[in-house]
């Protein structure tokens, strides 16, 4: 594949832009190659400025469920334009959407709209922080949360421990209040309660962790994490950015019985538009500007555009209750292959699936947390993604992500990939 346009696109880019991209990620920096410059989307299909054509399986880092350019969600989002881009007042459209949710979350009564995922969790801790009126919060190593101060916080070495910026612009103040556990591990979380005399205004995790690759909560952790919390009075907040309407209708909570706090939610609710979300019960959220001292805002929060892209692609879900089963068996077809693909070539393997979201790892054990994520052969990673993509596969540039299926992907563009994931494997054994 010739990547020349893409190539002269990046060096332009980088004279304008640092590293010449707006999020870090999409640099390649893990990968070998330039990332390709996208032209259009269509379905399951990325088109780049070459002219190379490859099966998509990133789709906007999950928010775009049904493909690329889906009519419908076009339509609405065109009809939205037409009345105006954005008003700074309430719209219908955001009660509809916000209805919509409730109803899907059984930990939701009410719901308030912003433009990021980041924006959701920084708001979600600000509210955590001020219904219990604690500073110290809990988050997991190898647990994205967004880019804000204080959850930019690295893995450290010790359970427990205060955590230290993982940023040079992030004060040390802004990340004393962030205590670090260990994913799937109980005892790390207890050690920060004990360590924690003033007490822990909440615990945040990804019940469905997809930015250290995809890697699972296990059923039992959760609820032994629900009950400390609940004991400690400390809320417990599930970050479904990613997993949201992706692990299932309702998230990660579709597919587990325990039930958090509060909720944050991103990407996938917009179809690919800016929104972000979070929510609680009604008296939680009773603690919130204006009906609480808590303050929170934004000028495009609730965009009606945004809303109307999110509002037909939730109906979309909720009238195809069989699309979830479907988008699921597509991909643990696609795990099973690589797998397969892998051992055909010796190569150590393991992967997961959960709903329409997998990940892989090059690794001859299961990956439980972080330091297990760590251990994976990057450099095989990177040779393997390569390989794909000069097939026109598209997958994540990086192994610390996951990966997503959407509806318009076909089982012959699953078995494509496999034939590609064959060739490729025997080449890096
Ligand atoms: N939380 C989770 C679980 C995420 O996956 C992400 C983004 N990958 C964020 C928060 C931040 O969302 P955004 O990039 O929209 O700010």
């Amino acid at each position: 594949m010739a990547y020349d346009k893409s190539i002269a696109a990046f060096e332009e880019a980088y004279k304008v832009i640092p590293g010449g991209v707006d999020s870090p990620v999409r640099a390649f920096s893990g990968v070998e190659g330039t990332p390709p410059f996208i032209q259009r989307g269509e379905g399951a299909y990325l088109f780049d400025i070459d002219g190379n054509r490859y099966i998509d399986y990133v789709q906007s880092w999950g928010p775009l469920i049904f493909g690329h350019a889906d009519k419908e969600i076009e339509t609405s989002v065109i009809e939205a334009v037409q009345r105006g881009l954005s008003f700074g007042a309430p719209t219908t459209i955001e009660t509809e959407l916000a209805s919509e949710i409730v109803t899907l979350f059984d930990s939701i009564d009410k719901v308030r709209f912003v433009s990021s995922g980041t924006e959701a969790v920084m708001s979600a801790i600000r509210l955590a922080r001020g219904v219990t009126g604690r500073e110290n919060i809990v988050k997991f190593t190898g647990c994205y949360h967004g880019h804000s101060d204080s959850l930019l916080v690295q893995a450290g070495s010790g359970l427990a421990t205060f955590g230290s910026p993982s940023s040079p612009g992030v004060p040390a103040d802004l990340t004393k209040h962030t205590l670090l556990a260990t994913y799937n591990d109980i005892e790390s979380v207890l050690k920060c309660f004990e360590e924690s005399p003033d007490g822990i205004a909440c615990v945040i995790i990804e019940p469905i962790a997809g930015n250290m690759g995809l890697v699972p909560a296990d059923e039992a952790f959760l609820e032994e994490l629900r009950c400390l919390c609940t004991n400690h009075g400390a809320l417990l907040i599930f970050d479904e950015v990613m997993s949201g309407f992706r692990a299932s209708l309702s998230g990660a909570q579709g597919i587990s019985s325990v039930k958090p706090d509060m909720v944050t939610l991103g990407k996938v609710i917009g179809a690919g538009m800016p929104v972000g979300a979070f929510g609680a019960s009604a008296q939680i959220m009773a603690h919130l500007s204006p009906e609480g001292p808590v303050y929170q805002a934004g000028t495009l929060s609730g965009n009606p555009v945004a809303m109307a892209a999110g509002l037909t692609s939730l109906r979309k879900l909720k009238s195809n209750p069989s699309l979830y089963v479907s988008l699921g068996n597509k991909a643990k077809k696609l795990m099973d292959g690589f797998k397969k693909a892998a051992d055909a070539s010796n190569i150590p393997f393991v992967t997961d699936v959960r709903g329409s979201m997998f990940g892989f790892f090059f690794s001859d054990k299961p990956v439980r947390n972080f330091d297990d994520a760590l251990e994976n052969d990057t450099a095989r990673f990177a040779k393997f993604h390569k390989g794909m993509l000069d097939r026109g596969i598209y997958l994540a540039c990086s192994s610390f992500e996951a990966g997503f299926i959407c509806a318009a992907m076909t089982d012959e563009m699953i078995d494509e990939t496999i034939k590609a994931a064959y060739e490729v494997m025997a080449e890096i054994a």
